[in-house]
């Protein structure tokens, strides 16, 4: 590693298993020096984290559900106790019913379009006000996004309503801790297979669409987003906040899309 990240202490929030895109930011960090801390969303992901937290050298700093503040309380007070001080969050958590990750938006209940809202928009807020403090050096809070925001994308519906809102966050946050040197920004992420991905409807097809009609022919992979977001945590990028970085081969700046797959 380059040791860009020497000295800098992150917590991981999103980490499921080592198809995550919260694991490829989790090994780029460590590779360039930082230590890290991450957390398990209830016990069944906590022996999937475990292990790899190990690998990293990783502190495993408990279950974190972002809808049980008193999981974010022990958490935040375990961080305070063992390093004291934070540099860098990495926000990768994202829920909606699977159900509705397919047919029409307009069908969407009022029930999963608040939970989805809960879980995927509001978390990163309450997770910064409480990072912030803690970063007392300055610090770097990344999320992650995706082009749905921007555009209608089939199938991902509210989850497309959710990272417009939550893309809007990041600029309110930036305003607001930017006096604190505290930056906070996004990363637009293109199409991966993932757990969560996986209950969005025709995901198979969307890869291959992005892979025939990005400007790199390719869809990305997990260590790609993770080198991508480096930048964003590290210090290269002291006078970027606010921002939606895409990370997608560039497909998003295609206006004509018109490349079918053969294969799909
Ligand atoms: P993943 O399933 O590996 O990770 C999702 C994580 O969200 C899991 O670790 C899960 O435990 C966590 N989570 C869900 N509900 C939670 C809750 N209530 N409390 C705490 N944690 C909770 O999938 P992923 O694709 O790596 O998703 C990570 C982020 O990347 C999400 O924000 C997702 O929208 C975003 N993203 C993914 C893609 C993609 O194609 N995979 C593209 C762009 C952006």
């Amino acid at each position: 590693g380059s040791g860009l990240m020497k000295g800098k202490r992150g917590l991981v929030i999103g980490l499921a298993n080592n198809r995550s895109v919260a694991w490829g930011i989790a090994k780029s960090c460590a590779a360039h020096g930082a230590e890290l801390a991450v957390t398990y969303q209830g016990e069944s992901l906590k022996r999937r984290v475990e292990p790899l937290a190990d690998e990293l050298n990783a502190l495993v700093a408990g279950h974190l559900d972002v809808t049980e503040p008193a999981s974010l309380d022990a958490v935040f007070e375990h961080l305070e106790k063992t390093w004291g001080r934070l540099d860098f969050l990495v926000h990768a958590v994202a829920f909606s019913d699977k159900d509705e990750l397919t047919g029409r938006y307009v069908d969407t209940s009022r029930d999963n379009f608040l939970r989805t809202m809960d879980i995927s928009v509001y978390s990163l807020t309450e997770l910064a006000r409480r990072a912030a403090p803690l970063m007392s050096n300055g610090g770097s809070i990344l999320t992650l996004t995706y082009y749905g925001a921007e555009k209608v994308m089939p199938h991902y519906n509210v989850m497309g309503v959710a990272k417009a809102a939550l893309e809007a966050s990041v600029r309110y946050l930036a305003v607001d801790l930017g006096p604190d040197k505290v930056r906070v920004n996004a990363l637009s992420a293109g199409p991966i297979k993932t757990l969560a991905a996986s209950g969005i409807g025709d995901f198979r097809y969307i890869l291959k669409w992005n892979e025939y009609n990005s400007p790199l022919r390719k869809t990305v992979t997990i260590e790609e987003v993770g080198d991508a977001a480096l930048y964003l945590l590290s210090d290269l990028s002291r006078s970027v906040t606010g921002e939606v970085h895409h990370a997608d081969s560039g497909y998003h700046v295609v206006g004509m899309k018109a490349v079918d797959a053969p294969d799909i």
